[in-house]
């Protein structure tokens, strides 16, 4: 779906991005995440021709992107904002219309998104009259409403309640069953573990961690398994050293190189009766936090 390659830019004598190389495929909700001045944003506005790279492509559908494919991509940037007195539904017109659906088509379908982010009331307002949340939900439903192909989301759900913010990830894992794509770019880990298929990791300007998220919790984990059993743990080989958690839960550290099965095995052999095993895997906030302390993968 897309491809950057190589990408390179720097902003006078501000390195922003020093040979970025990953993919994206389709279907896919993939987390783009770094700290602050990474080069997110730098990589995005040029994804979307805000800026230009000065080395390396961008391929989107296998070519280089061209102006035209722009109509199929869309983007919520960080710093947003509607600031008019115009009425709700002729925005979201406007923003279908600018995507290239008639103003017919452009205002059924935004109609029918106000209702699916719970907004039906709001078509006539002023948009200046919205609170923020509104604002924020008319804004991604105004993105999503010409069902672009790969859509890219700076923080969507920065500001919103809980309810909000499963209705933004229920609408993202929506475009996924539907075979869309998107990038999440966010600092909230919980909803990378939640939302996101794959993640790259970007850290002064740099790729430092890239793949599946399950790849990349298990890459960064320390060989541990909790174990629940009735009853006494048996001893078994393997096993650096074990932790008692109450409530007849454990928690077990291997040898290095000590695959979790050759120790629930080896458990059951012993007689334990298990009731749950299961990795531990770092979470990804701790992943994020390690990388970006220690600069390196
Ligand atoms: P992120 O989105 O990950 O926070 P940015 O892409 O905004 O990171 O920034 C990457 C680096 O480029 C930072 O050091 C930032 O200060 C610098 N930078 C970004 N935009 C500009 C600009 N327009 N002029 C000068 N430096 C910039």
């Amino acid at each position: 779906m897309l491809r950057f390659e190589e990408i390179e830019k720097s902003y006078g004598q501000t390195v922003a991005l020093r040979g970025v190389s990953f993919d994206v495929q389709p279907g896919e909700i993939f987390g783009l995440l770094g700290p602050n001045g990474a080069g997110k944003s730098t990589l995005i506005r040029i994804l979307m021709d805000i800026i230009r790279a000065d080395g390396g492509r961008v391929l989107v559908f296998g070519e280089p992107r061209r102006r035209q494919d722009l109509d199929r991509l869309g983007y919520l940037p960080e710093e947003r904002g509607l600031y008019t007195r115009q009425p709700v539904l002729e925005v979201m017109t406007y923003f279908g219309a600018l995507k290239g659906l008639t103003r017919r088509e452009a205002r059924a379908r935004s109609l029918a998104w106000l209702d699916k982010v719970e907004l039906p009331h709001v078509a006539s307002w002023r948009v200046d009259r919205l609170s923020k949340g509104m604002s924020q939900k008319v804004q991604i439903a105004s993105i999503l409403l010409s069902d672009p192909d790969l859509c890219v989301l700076d923080e969507p759900t920065t500001g919103l309640d809980p309810v909000n913010v499963r209705l933004v990830q229920e609408l993202l894992a929506e475009r996924r069953r539907s075979g869309r794509t998107t990038i999440l770019s966010t600092h909230h880990m919980n909803q990378v573990e939640a939302l996101c298929d794959r993640v790259a990791l970007i850290n002064r300007g740099e790729l430092v961690v890239y793949g599946t998220v399950a790849e990349v919790r298990r890459r960064h984990s320390l060989p541990e398994v909790r174990v629940q059993v009735r009853g006494p743990l048996p001893a078994v080989p393997h096993v650096e050293t074990s932790t008692e958690e109450g409530d007849g839960h454990w928690r077990l550290l291997l040898r290095d190189g000590t695959a979790p099965n050759v120790v629930l095995t080896a458990l059951v052999q012993a007689g334990a009766i298990i009731d749950r095993f299961e990795p531990l895997l770092a979470p990804m906030e701790d992943i994020f936090l390690h990388v970006v302390r220690e600069g390196r993968a």
